[in-house]
């Protein structure tokens, strides 16, 4: 079967109800072909396929009501006054209570019209859907979806659970409901091809994969939502292990075409590095030198490095980074080093400034007329003729390490001669950023060698799927005199105990933060509670200098403060999680975490890794709200009674246990559509398998494969 004649790549042009106007949406979500509608796989699903009896509504669950109205009648909203102005209904909302045999529940409307209002009066049938929730006094749906019945009227029920698909705006469940039917139907007629090999279908019990894709897109009647939601189907453990494959291949591709450019050679001597490092002011860690030994290795090749460092926090990797640097400025090439916060960019400038200007200063400037500028920073703040200043310098090579955030990828940023991208805190950049900065530095085939740092714990044979595109180090040791931090679990309501504990460190000479969370994903609330909080702490403690930090501030008041907290004229730090990632004051050793029951684990720890970074012994608190269910206990507990990165990844992944639900799938890894690394690692070394056996037995599968799974994503790798 060639491309043009078999059905899965014809444009959705194709598909009734699709013109260009909608084709141009449906390109947001990745949608050009048949094939992608009918691999744009649901998110998760509804169950409209029974009438529950009232009296067994639990909930949390979506489901499908019918009764009789009892009683009707429109009630001025207990939250007239946010919802009021403007809105239909003014703050006034229409109750209705609807029972069947087995029970009542209200359904509330916030707006509603009269000829609504009428649909719903006393004695009416019904039938609804909704979402369950508890509300004043009785189980209740706000907002169902609902239609009239005459008394007898039994329409009939969906024969399959309704899909939920990833939207995009101006595309509406409805459309995407309708597209992947009518391609469902093309599939029954025609097929599609089969690229996994027929003896690992075989071998594995794997359903065919029309059926898989039957069965995903339109899960029978008798499917319990839990199993499917629990991702433990055979239909979808075939997409899954398909979906890891195809990104496998892909990854492996990547790096065939990274290996077939060309980059610059960088030879260090020994004894270069060893005065390098004497510089830096401490004896690098076994952990660190073993890492520096393999990064300085491949930069001797004029094959482009491509290396991921996972290093727990605290574990020096900007001092490694250094060391990879100093490789390449010292042959008067430049350097990129990116950060995902203009705080970090920031406080690695410092780092890089300080360690390199003594460097030059010492190294270089007998051996040059006029030795470059070390370092230079460029953020989203540099703007107008600074920044065009900085431009220039970077351009002609005035400068051998430009530091700063995303503002490095701006196309109007070029480089004299980048020979290395390193990329901090790796968790925040895109497989497309990372690509795109090497672009920067590529001249034909000639790219930068890249370093990707980060501290999110990486299980190896993830970071061989995930990352296959990198080679992997680690640094599996910290500095030695390190402190374990010492970690207490503590209610709220003893909240005076705490601050009284927090004044009496900084009385004797600490420097603390005090970290404000929120669980709702609002900016605004959570820098208002630091606001509120850093107020509070003033009143009751005066005497001491407190600073406070949220993501709402401009980035000059923010790093004025920061760079003030480091100076340690401020004794405490309130701050938001903006703090989370990579700040580094040494000099801070109590940290107190507000709602800490909230928070995921690993972001605690990498909050916690704040403090502990100095000789003194350090401690943080982590307050809760009362009362604290079992679960969270047990995972507070985590924390308290482990100071790795690793070990508390994993038992965290224990105890959330294998698939959640198919929403979970922020494993880092973007635009997977059904698989998530982390929960499918069991998978992942037959997967590897299969990889391999397609790119020896069957290559003509690869690209079909990719193209299927990954869609135009892909395309990074050929640009
Ligand atoms: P991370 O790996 O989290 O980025 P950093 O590079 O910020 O860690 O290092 C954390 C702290 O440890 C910094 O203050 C740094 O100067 C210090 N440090 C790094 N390496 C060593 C070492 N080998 N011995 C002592 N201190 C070190
Ligand atoms: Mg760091």
């Amino acid at each position: 079967m060639t491309q043009d004649e078999s059905f899965e790549y014809q444009s959705v042009q194709t598909l009734k109800g699709v013109g260009p106007a909608v084709a141009i949406k449906l390109e947001k979500l990745g949608l050009y072909t048949l094939q992608d509608v009918l691999f744009h796989l649901p998110l998760r699903y509804e169950d409209r396929t029974r009438v529950v009896p009232i009296g067994a509504l639990q909930p949390g669950r979506q489901v499908v009501i019918e009764g009789v109205i009892e009683h009707s009648e429109v009630r001025l909203s207990r939250k007239g006054k946010s919802w009021g102005k403007g809105r239909a209904g003014s703050g006034r909302s229409l109750l209705c209570y609807l029972a069947d045999a087995t029970g009542g529940i209200v359904l509330r409307f916030f707006h509603f019209s009269a000829s609504q209002q009428a649909s719903l009066a006393a004695g009416k049938r019904i039938r609804c859907f909704g979402e369950v929730r508890y509300g004043a006094g009785s189980l209740e749906i706000a907002h169902p979806e609902y239609q009239s019945l005459t008394e007898h009227e039994q329409p009939p029920m969906q024969t399959t659970l309704t899909p939920v698909y990833p939207k995009t705006e101006g595309v509406h469940q409805t459309m995407l409901r309708n597209l992947a039917a009518q391609v469902l139907t093309r599939l029954r007629d025609e097929g599609v091809p089969e690229w996994l090999p027929q003896s690992l279908l075989r071998e594995k019990a794997f359903p065919g994969l029309s059926q898989a894709l039957e069965m995903v897109h339109h899960p029978d009647a008798g499917t319990s939502l839990r199993s499917i939601e629990a991702v433990q189907h055979p239909a979808q453990q075939r997409l899954i292990f398909e979906e890891l494959v195809a990104y496998r291949l892909s990854m492996l591709q990547c790096r065939q075409q990274t290996r077939q450019n060309q980059a610059a050679a960088f030879v260090t001597k020994g004894e270069t590095l060893n005065s390098f490092v004497k510089t830096l002011g401490f004896e690098l860690t076994g952990a660190q030198k073993k890492v520096v030994r393999e990064i300085i290795a491949d930069l001797k090749n004029s094959i482009p490095m491509m290396r991921l460092l996972q290093g727990d926090v605290g574990s020096g990797k900007t001092a490694v980074a250094a060391c990879a640097a100093l490789a390449v400025v010292n042959r008067s090439a430049q350097v990129a080093i990116m950060a995902p916060t203009e705080i970090l960019a920031g406080q690695l400038y410092e780092n890089f400034n300080t360690w390199f200007s003594d460097w030059f200063g010492n190294e270089l400037k007998s051996a040059e007329n006029s030795a470059p500028q070390a370092c230079l920073l460029l953020t989203g703040k540099d703007k107008g003729k600074p920044r065009e200043a900085k431009l220039a310098q970077i351009k002609q090579g005035g400068v051998r390490i430009v530091v700063g955030t995303h503002a490095l990828f701006q196309d109007d940023v070029a480089f004299n001669n980048l020979a290395l991208v390193i990329v901090d805190e790796q968790h925040r950049f895109g497989v497309h950023q990372r690509l795109s900065l090497r672009e920067k530095g590529a001249r034909g085939k000639r790219v930068p060698h890249q370093l990707i740092m980060t501290a999110t714990p990486i299980p190896r044979s993830l970071a061989m799927t995930a990352y296959a595109d990198l080679d992997y180090s680690v640094i599996d040791e910290l500095p030695a005199g390190r402190k374990r931090i010492s970690t207490v679990v503590i209610a709220d309501q003893r909240r005076d105990e705490v601050i009284a504990r927090v004044a009496e460190a900084c009385r004797n000479g600490e420097q603390a933060y005090w970290v404000c969370t929120l669980v709702e994903e609002s900016e605004v609330l959570q820098c208002q509670a630091a606001e509120a909080t850093a107020q509070q702490l003033h009143q009751d403690l005066h005497d001491l200098n407190i600073g406070l930090v949220h993501g709402r501030m401009k980035q000059a008041e923010k790093d004025a403060v920061v760079a003030r907290f480091k100076a340690g004229e401020i004794n405490l730090l309130v701050a938001t999680t903006v703090i989370e990632v990579g700040v580094d004051v040494p000099g801070a050793s109590l940290m107190i975490i507000e709602n800490a029951e909230r928070l995921g684990l690993s972001q605690l720890h990498q909050l916690r890794g704040r403090v502990g970074r100095g000789e003194k012994q350090s401690a943080c608190v982590l307050m809760y709200q009362s009362p604290l269910s079992e679960k969270a206990r047990q995972r507070l507990a985590i924390l308290r009674e482990n100071s790795s990165g690793f070990i508390i990844a994993q038992k965290d992944l224990e105890m959330r246990g294998a698939g959640e639900v198919l929403g979970t799938r922020q494993t880092g890894v973007a635009g997977m559509r059904i698989a998530d690394v982390l929960r499918d690692e069991f998978m992942l070394e037959e997967v590897r398998e299969a990889a391999t056996q397609i790119q020896q037995q069957s290559p003509q599968s690869i690209a079909p494969l990719i193209t299927r799974w990954l869609g135009r994503s892909q395309q990074y790798g050929s640009v």
